[in-house]
């Protein structure tokens, strides 16, 4: 096969680290916990299940950009708090400021991002960045890990209505790119969205697998990387 020409990346998990949002919900909890008098082990596990059940019902929305950013996680504390018995109105929006402060201090790209998007611009491969999310979240994310002008082309699901893994949002990534979907790369962490959706767009898929995954796929992806180095020799760069 010859090698690819243009690269499409995710966001969460591929170039930015994600496995920091227990740490921050355990954080959050505890000063709540804290400040309310409640168990801070229990109102972290209340969290988690709400956001789960909360997330069924509107996650869809919140990708598409159709309802308030803000929203879904105010919702889900609130939630979390009513199950330990905090009702208060203003504790919600207390604790999903709290929470929102925590997480941008927490922001982390994976070693070798920058290093990789560098070195991708320098050698003129035309990159684009195809990633979940409100508009507002996922671009602070950007300029608070300083990669907000390291890609050609940048697409978030909440600006377009539309999300991975629908062939639609890939399609205005290689149209802004002007790219060739057979000799597009896309990387990303998730089965679903990124490496199903890629090939549903006609794309060549890469599974990055940061051995965070909670099980193993059925099916091993046809390419698998676990670092974005191994991109380099994808794309025939030595
Ligand atoms: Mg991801």
């Amino acid at each position: 096969m010859s090698p690819a020409r243009w690269v499409c990346l995710d966001l969460d998990g591929t170039l930015l680290r994600d496995d920091h949002v227990d740490g921050v919900v355990r954080a959050v909890s505890e000063r709540l916990a804290e400040r309310f008098g409640v168990d801070a082990e229990a109102l972290a596990a209340a969290n988690e299940t709400a956001w789960w059940e909360y997330w069924t019902e509107v996650g869809d929305s919140w990708l598409r950009g159709q309802i308030d950013p803000e929203s879904l996680p105010t919702e889900v504390w609130r939630r979390a708090l009513a199950t330990v018995g905090v009702t208060d109105a203003a504790a919600a929006a207390e604790a999903h400021a709290l929470h929102t402060t925590t997480e941008s201090t927490a922001l982390r790209l994976y070693d070798e991002s920058a290093e990789v998007l560098r070195r991708l611009s320098e050698r003129g491969v035309p990159t684009a960045l195809i990633t979940n999310g409100p508009s507002g979240l996922q671009r602070a994310k950007l300029r608070a890990t300083g990669i907000e002008d390291a890609f050609d082309v940048v697409i978030v699901s909440g600006e377009h209505g539309v999300h991975k893994p629908d062939p639609a949002i890939f399609a205005l990534a290689l149209s802004g790119l002007g790219a060739t979907a057979s000799e597009t790369l896309h990387v990303g962490d998730d089965l679903v969205a990124d490496v199903g959706g890629a090939r549903g767009a006609g794309m060549r898929p890469v599974w990055i697998d940061r051995g965070t995954a909670a099980e193993l796929p059925a099916e091993r992806p046809e390419t698998v990387v676990n670092d974005l180095r191994e991109l380099y020799g994808l794309l025939g760069l030595d």
